[in-house]
């Protein structure tokens, strides 16, 4: 049995060597005769991410690496991971130690025995992350469950293993915008939960601003569900109704009390709501248009600009 363990980095100089260590731990504590295949993706680093793994693969057979021609996002990384691997069992898992890689050998244990076909994990605690982003984390994962038909679980984490069959279920799903904690929920098999305390980053520092996390969670709902189509729609008709009222108010104004229509202040702010509202709905409409022309334009996740692995037959992934 093989298991392919992919590593998104970005920027991880100096994190790659530590985590390499850890895995080197993992032998002992699997089964004998476990193979294992380390696959780093390097997403762009600008930094000696790339010639780290580099020595390390002229000295180690098991490590295997595709560079990227630029930075592509940890969601192109994890991709090229599951397209490159060639395991019976897969795991992916962050370059920063946050993950901690001596799980696998209690993850492989739990899924060799056939029950599941993933051993996820989940963080119970979000403990040295800034509250602010604790916040709006929470607030997310509220809003995903209750408007979309795949739920996603509160802190769950990229790290996780699959098995062979459902990494094939998830690869089968072609589209561009990859929300991978959705796929992975949307391909469904029976799913073991782990959990585990939050850990620091080893080294480094996290490579998610407040707005690619606010943009990656954007893309989750827009992928997962169409309810903010189906708002603009009843907001639309509850304003048709309010406005129906005005006019009753009005004309019986008008009619009992004599009273001429009065206010440009307040016609003016009501068509400033409504037009802002207008252009909420127009944006909302526009980011599924925009999603739909990036799936239109079918272009590659990413480019690879070089890899170890199957030189002739992977390559023209890219
Ligand atoms: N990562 C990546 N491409 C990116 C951003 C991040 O491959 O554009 C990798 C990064 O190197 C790390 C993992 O994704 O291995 C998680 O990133 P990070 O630790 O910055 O995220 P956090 O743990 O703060 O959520
Ligand atoms: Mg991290």
């Amino acid at each position: 049995m093989k298991i392919s363990i992919i590593v998104p980095c970005y920027n991880e100089e100096s994190n790659v060597r530590a985590f390499y260590n850890e895995i080197l731990m993992l032998p002992e504590k699997l089964p004998e005769g476990t193979e294992l295949e380390l696959i780093f993706v390097n997403d762009g680093s600008r930094d000696k991410t790339m010639e780290i793994i580099k020595e390390l693969a002229r000295s180690d057979s098991m490590v295997k690496y595709i560079d990227f021609s630029r930075n592509f996002g940890k969601e192109a990384a994890m991709l090229a991971g599951l397209e490159h691997a060639g395991g019976d069992y897969i795991v992916v898992i962050d370059a920063d130690l946050q993950d901690p890689p001596s799980l696998i050998p209690e993850m492989y244990n739990i899924i060799r025995n056939g029950d599941y076909e993933r051993v996820a994990t989940r963080r119970v605690d979000r403990k040295g992350e800034p509250p602010i982003r604790s916040f709006f984390a929470r607030m997310f994962y509220k809003l995903i469950n209750k408007i979309s038909d795949v739920k996603i679980v509160d802190g769950a984490r990229d790290f996780s293993m699959m098995s062979r069959k459902m990494v094939d279920s998830v690869l089968s799903l072609k589209e561009k915008n990859r929300f991978s904690k959705g796929l992975f929920e949307w391909a469904g098999y029976k799913t073991k939960w782990l959990e585990f305390k939050n850990h620091s980053r080893n080294a480094g520092s996290s490579k998610w601003s407040f707005w690619k996390l606010f943009s990656y969670s954007i893309e989750g709902i827009v992928s997962f569900s169409s309810y903010p189509l189906v708002l603009s729609a009843i907001l639309g008709v509850i304003l048709c109704f309010v406005s129906l009222f005005f006019v009753a108010v009005i004309v019986i104004r008008k009619i009992f009390f004599g009273d001429p229509v009065a206010g440009w202040a307040s016609t003016i702010s009501v068509i400033l709501f409504v037009s802002g509202l207008q252009q909420l709905m127009i944006g909302i409409i526009g980011s599924y248009l925009a999603r739909i022309f990036i799936e239109i334009k079918d272009r590659p996740s990413y480019v690879v600009l070089e890899t170890n692995i199957g030189s002739e037959t992977k390559q023209d992934n890219a």
